[in-house]
């Protein structure tokens, strides 16, 4: 008898069976996915089938199934329903889904070597060159998302300004540390980015925002004057093509300008709102986003690619290399074989073993095509603009914050509304019909709606809108009495 100590398939008539009810499940709940709740939370006694000890013995296939189908999937989080408008998050896509499952069959490891899946991953890259407007000297990579991203590009810029030395030598810079600048609207991983590079966050300046929420670029030129005047380095400038708060989109080829003006690494974080270079009608809002030296961007979320995936794309690849790539092993690499083919792309991330993340990427954009894609998002901030009409008419309701691409802030009108609002967006989300965020702006509490999901249409839109008013009459009528503390 044959004794082995393989992993694969005992019948694989039973698995090819199996395989098939997995897959039709799966589609049977993404086509139906409206008519249940966007989120619910998952029982207690679903969390606590969670905290079984490490098995020793095989479990069935079907059974480790079931549970999925009963314990998992009904207490996901709900973004890939039409009514989740909670967070930046994408609605996904069922080509994704089977290009991930094509992927994880391959296992490839996409750190280095000769192969076609990191030949894909290239051919990604060089999309993202093509519509972006970067020159042929542009490396990337595809990354977990944006914060990692934003962390490469901030690695990047503070090599190439203390020179390449500084991997071994360290980044004090005694009496003339660096200073970046970015908005009071950037996101938290860009503070975090200047805390992991050793450049410490008191090093960003984050610079006041206008009306529109966009970076006040006459401030920004006002701090780097000073900062230079005080024996200062200022080396990097990270401008955001839709913030995460209310989707407003800087000044970009204003912060460009700047950025040249003083020799600055000029870094966007398009997290948000880059792929919007796909919609014609969207495109010209991004001008000056072709002159970034490097430029962060996620799939997940616009270009509704499952999790995940994001992308960093550097100018001149070249520094891209100096930031990461080890000499050593790098120059070292062979001509020939299956270990040729470099520049790898652990030459160009701190990642070594990395999976086929661009095979999702590929199917996506293939099989929806830009025009498709671009329409999807460009639709989502039709949706935005109709969205804030209607709250403008509503008396009790209040937009607070111009809509710029998909986000809509707003809140329940009344006393107390800080409160109020706060439990209005709770009850959204026990209630399963919709669910937004919590955001502050100028100190006030805003309900927030993120318009993503290429799923979500005008009757989401409406539901949101006709619950909140429902919810906000209900607690607007009702006193909360704090308990008198003793
Ligand atoms: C989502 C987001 C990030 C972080 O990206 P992840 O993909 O979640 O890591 C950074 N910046 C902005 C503007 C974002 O919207």
């Amino acid at each position: 008898m044959r004794h082995s100590t393989s992993l694969d398939p005992r019948d694989w008539v039973a698995m090819r069976a199996q395989a098939h009810a997995m897959l039709d499940d799966m589609l049977d709940h993404l086509s139906g996915i409206a008519q249940g709740p966007v989120w619910r939370p998952a029982p207690s006694a679903v969390r606590e089938a969670f905290r079984e000890a490490l098995p020793a013995r095989p479990t069935p296939l079907h059974a480790a199934h079931e549970r999925f189908m009963t314990q998992i999937l009904p207490y996901s989080v709900g973004n890939t329903h039409p009514r989740f408008m909670g967070w930046v998050h994408g609605g996904g896509t069922v080509e994704g889904m089977l290009a991930e499952m094509l992927a994880a069959g391959l296992n490839a490891n996409c750190g280095g070597r000769d192969h076609m899946p990191i030949e894909v991953e290239r051919q990604v890259v060089r999309w993202m060159r093509e519509l972006f407007g970067f020159p042929d000297t542009a490396q990337g990579l595809l990354v977990t998302g944006s914060s990692m991203a934003n962390l490469i590009g901030t690695v990047v810029a503070r090599t190439h300004a203390l020179g390449v030395r500084s991997r071994q030598a360290g980044v004090s810079n005694p009496g003339r540390p660096l200073v970046a600048y970015t908005s009071q609207a950037a996101h938290g991983c860009i503070s975090q980015a200047m805390e992991i590079t050793g450049l410490g966050s008191d090093f960003l300046r984050r610079i006041p925002v206008n009306a529109r929420h966009e970076i006040d670029t006459r401030a920004l030129a006002a701090a780097i004057e000073a900062d230079l005047a005080s024996g200062m380095h200022p080396f990097l400038v990270v401008g955001t093509a839709g913030t995460v708060d209310t989707g407003a989109v800087d000044d970009l080829a204003g912060l460009a300008d700047i950025a040249a003006r003083h020799g600055m690494w000029f870094h966007v974080d398009g997290a948000l709102g880059a792929l919007g270079m796909m919609a014609a009608e969207l495109a010209p809002r991004f001008a000056g986003i072709e002159r970034a030296d490097s430029l962060a961007l996620d799939f997940h979320k616009w270009g509704q690619v499952p999790y995940d995936a994001g992308c960093i794309l550097v100018r001149d690849g070249n520094h891209q290399l100096d930031a990461f790539a080890a000499p050593a092993a790098y120059l070292a690499r062979e001509s020939r074989g299956l270990a040729a083919g470099g520049p790898w792309p652990c030459d160009l991330g701190p990642d070594l073993s990395r999976g086929f993340r661009a095979l999702k990427v590929w199917f996506t954009f293939m099989t929806q095509g830009t025009e498709r894609l671009g329409a999807a998002m460009a639709g989502t901030c039709a949706l935005a603009r109709r969205m804030a009409a209607r709250i403008q008419a509503e008396p009790e309701l209040e937009l607070l914050a111009p809509v710029s691409l998909n986000v809509v802030c707003f809140r329940y009108r009344c006393e107390d509304a800080d409160n109020v609002n706060r439990r209005i967006i709770a009850d959204l989300h026990e209630s399963g019909i919709a669910v937004p965020s919590r955001t502050t702006l100028a100190g006030r509490v805003a309900i927030r709606a993120a318009i993503v999901n290429h799923r979500t249409s005008a009757p989401d839109t409406d539901a949101l809108l006709d619950a909140t008013l429902a919810f906000g009459r209900e607690h607007a009528h009702v006193r909360h009495f704090e308990p008198a503390i003793p």
